[in-house]
């Protein structure tokens, strides 16, 4: 039997058949995934619609409506394991990543927006009127849309939802197809922790389920992590229904300048761990490398070493380090551009092929002397698929380095702080990493310039982006 939806409190069968989720370590199905169809969309979306104004959640006190995202992360806590494994199972990542990003990342997340359920302040303001109190209030969005990918489905979600009950405001979610099993599993427990009817709601499926979303009328807000091409769609969607406010999340393609004054070994090692986590399914992946040419050829034999030591594996083995990628499909698409890259002739230094085992490895792939115009600097691969070029003159390389559509993350390796500081300030992206791996963090922001996506998630900013501001002109003579 296929997996159940979520609505208005009751695990339901989804009205429109089911599709598999494999194990991508095995290629085996795991289970079989309900498909919503659009009377279950429906039916999602009246239920959040109706539960906003429901006392019972509405009516909640701050000190409540924190005391339910405590109990869920709580929850997340006592399921850590579980949900590690389930995690690993479903999209490949190593189980170490699974426990210390994944799910200790989602419960983070879950207590940081839990905290901030009593801190969410209006504000007082000098108006030039006589007589009048002026102040904002920050209300709920209303119902929110949350559409999340298959690289880190359980974090990601997390990063949506927690801000998103933390203000007050109900949800439907719509997990990957590629990747449901963990944002399944969390609404169990959302369940547990006593969330009334409604708050959050589940309907899995593909992409047509998610365009029944971004196209609904009765959506308040849409929060969208995948790629850009389908970021593309949902705007075309909000726009032709009702203006849906939209957060979007997108794709990257992540410069990484190594200075010559770089520490090599601390680059090399910050740098294999930034392209190659999660197989490089990370979208602030470093995976265009600009390199001093005087420190080339050493920083190409130290990575090209790096990649070949990775132990390959099933992410459920402790030892793994490299884990397969999510899918047969996106495995060809890896492989697609890395024959691209051969074709266009850059130089293929290790990797290159897939690995003739059962599941969807693919060898880690380091290519040097790649040309800017090469569709491996330009498109996001999405692999652990690394390229590098040099460069000689560093006046030249803000231009390089800013030469995408993306602009999601990069990084810069380098002990001046001069250097570091012309990177930070002139690339354009939302995160500019300096000496270290691009990992996010509740307290910082996270989002994209350009083609990488519209607002912030994290810290205050996740409170703009589900929150609508009031303002309120009190004339008291
Ligand atoms: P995807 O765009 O294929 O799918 C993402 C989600 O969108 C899935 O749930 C999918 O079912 C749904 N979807 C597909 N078509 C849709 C449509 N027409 N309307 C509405 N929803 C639709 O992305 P993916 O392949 O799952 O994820 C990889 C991409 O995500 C990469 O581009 C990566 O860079 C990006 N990403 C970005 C961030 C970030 O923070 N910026 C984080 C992780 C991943």
């Amino acid at each position: 039997m296929a997996t159940r939806l979520f609505i208005d409190g009751q695990w339901t069968a989804a009205g429109g058949g089911s599709l598999p989720t494999y194990d991508p370590a095995t290629g085996q199905v795991i289970e079989e995934v309900g498909t919503a169809s659009s009377a279950d969309v429906d039916a999602a979306v009246g239920a959040a619609r109706k539960a906003l104004n429901d006392p019972a959640w509405a009516g909640l006190l701050p000190v409540q409506r924190a005391a339910l995202l405590f109990e869920l992360a709580a929850l997340v806590d006592a399921h850590h394991e579980e949900l590690a494994a389930l995690e690993t199972r479903d999209q490949g990542q190593p189980i170490g990543i699974s426990r210390q990003v994944s799910v200790t990342g989602a419960a983070e997340h879950l207590r940081y927006f839990a905290g901030w359920v009593t801190k969410i302040q209006g504000t007082t303001n000098p108006v030039s009127f006589p007589d009048t109190l002026h102040y904002t209030r920050r209300e709920p969005v209303g119902v929110n849309a949350l559409i999340t990918p298959w690289n880190f489905p359980l974090m990601i979600l997390v990063w949506k939802l927690a801000p998103a009950l933390a203000t007050g405001n109900t949800v439907v979610i719509k997990p990957s197809e590629v990747t449901p099993l963990t944002s399944i599993r969390l609404v169990e427990l959302v369940e547990e922790a006593g969330f009334p009817p409604g708050v959050v709601n589940l309907v899995t499926g593909d992409g047509s389920v998610g365009a029944l979303l971004s196209g609904h009328g009765d959506v308040d807000h849409l929060s969208y992590t995948g790629s850009t091409a389908v970021g593309k769609l949902i705007t075309a969607a909000s726009a032709e229904s009702n203006l849906k406010r939209l957060t979007l999340e997108l794709g990257g393609k992540a410069p990484s300048i190594i200075a010559r004054d770089a520490d090599i070994d601390a680059a090399v090692a910050g740098n294999l761990a930034g392209a190659t986590l999660n197989s490089g399914q990370v979208c602030a992946a470093y995976t265009r490398f600009f390199v001093d040419r005087k420190r080339e050829q050493e920083f190409v034999a130290k990575l090209a070493a790096g990649l070949e030591g990775l132990k390959l594996g099933p992410g459920l083995d402790e030892s793994t380090q490299l884990g397969p990628l999510v899918s047969a499909k996106h495995r060809e698409h890896v492989d697609f551009l890395v024959s691209t890259g051969r074709e266009q002739g850059a130089d293929l230094v290790t990797g290159g092929q897939a690995v003739d085992r059962d599941g969807y490895f693919y060898s880690p792939t380091l290519f040097a002397g790649v040309a800017d115009d090469m569709t491996i600097m330009r498109e996001e691969i999405f692999g652990p698929v690394l390229a590098v070029t040099a460069y000689d003159d560093q006046d030249e390389l803000l231009a390089r380095a800013n030469d995408t559509e993306y602009g999601l993350a990069a990084t810069v390796w380098t002990r001046d702080l001069g250097v570091a500081q012309r990177f930070a300030n002139g690339i354009r992206a939302g995160a500019v990493f300096v000496n270290m791996p691009p990992i996010p963090d509740m307290a910082a922001p996270w989002g994209g310039y350009k083609a990488s996506g519209w607002g912030r998630e994290m810290g205050p900013w996740a409170i703009d982006a589900y929150t609508e501001i009031k303002s309120v002109w009190l004339h008291y003579s």
